[in-house]
């Protein structure tokens, strides 16, 4: 008996010890970020920043998977069931925490099957629509809408989507009827807008500044609460007649459930050090955003904006 508990000791031991210098090793190998949208949108591109940043400061590849569909449910659910061992990770944004209520089905919970890392950015949205659409603005939009226009077709990313969102809190707000079109992500979403296959779109910045300045799309308004200075002259949904109209895709980084907290605290690390890298601040400048304060890059800062969000998104659309 005395033989096996000294067994069963060494081996905790071993497993223990082998664990544990397993954290200090961190990062020995390539990690993968999954961005749950197809490559070249939004989230893409926050990622690709933020990816070549950590592998200058984690002195590990760190390569960026996309496994876009329903709305990024889909590529996280990969992630929630990844080994929780620091070398998958997940960025994505506010959608992650509506999935629960949108998809009752899923086979996870996003809340039970991720442990968090940080927060990365806030983008702000923006309503675009494509170059020879009629309305000039977004009074005469709406009222197009309404009118001749009703059943507009409307790209987004599929339900979970921060474009679904801004879609379904617009057509809340206003009673517009929009036909929902629903790509992998937007990137292959803008790609149509431009060339004028769908009429629509509230997409953030990071996906529409470009083509906004060319001139490739109409913009009508900008989500945020102020104007930003990325594209001063784009006035906002508020000011423009919708009320109080406030959405931004706050992106994150999580883990599985169960990574270790040295990785996390490591991960974090990181991502603050690559949040203030200069060449970042200046591409997401370009793009119409800004990286979060380093308090926020934290997994007690994302641990409790996830579990606020996913509580305000479960009462608000439950049943939609
Ligand atoms: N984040 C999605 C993408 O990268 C777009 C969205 O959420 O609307 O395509």
């Amino acid at each position: 008996m005395r033989r096996l508990l000294a067994a069963a000791l060494a081996s905790a031991f071993v497993i223990f010890t082998g664990s544990a210098s397993a954290q200090e090793e961190y990062p020995n190998r390539p990690i993968t970020i999954l961005v749950p949208a197809a490559a070249g949108g939004p989230s893409d591109t926050v990622a690709r920043l933020v990816a070549e940043a950590m592998r200058v400061d984690l002195g590990q590849q760190v390569l960026v998977e996309n496994v876009g569909g329903a709305g990024g449910s889909l590529g996280a659910g990969r992630v929630a069931s990844a080994e929780p061992d620091g070398y998958t990770l997940l960025l994505y944004h506010i959608g992650v925490s509506t999935f629960a209520a949108l998809y009752p089905d899923l086979a996870y919970k996003p809340i039970e099957a991720f442990d968090s890392v940080g927060l990365v950015t806030e983008v702000p949205m923006t309503l675009v629509g494509k170059k020879d659409l009629p309305p000039q603005d977004v009074g005469s939009l709406l009222a197009y809408l309404k009118g001749e226009g009703a059943g507009a077709t409307f790209g987004t990313a599929g339900v979970g989507a921060a474009s679904d969102l801004c879609g379904k809190l617009l057509t809340e707000a206003t009673g517009i009827n929009l036909t929902v079109v629903p790509y992998k992500g937007t990137g292959p979403a803008m790609t149509d807008l431009v060339g004028g296959q769908i009429d629509l779109m509230c997409d953030q910045t990071t996906n529409t500044i470009n083509q906004i300045k060319a001139g490739e799309i109409k913009s009508y308004a900008v989500t945020t609460k102020a104007r930003i200075d990325a594209l001063p002259d784009l006035p906002t949904l508020n000011e423009s007649g919708v009320k109080d109209f406030e959405v931004t895709a706050w992106h994150a980084i999580w883990t599985p459930k169960g990574t270790p907290e040295a990785i996390r605290s490591k991960l974090s690390a990181s991502l603050q050090k690559a949040l203030a890298t200069p060449k970042l601040i200046e591409r997401f400048a370009a793009l119409g955003t800004v990286p979060v304060a380093p308090e926020l890059a934290t997994p007690a800062a994302l641990e409790e904006r996830f579990h606020s969000e996913v509580e305000r998104w479960g009462k608000l659309l439950s049943g939609k």
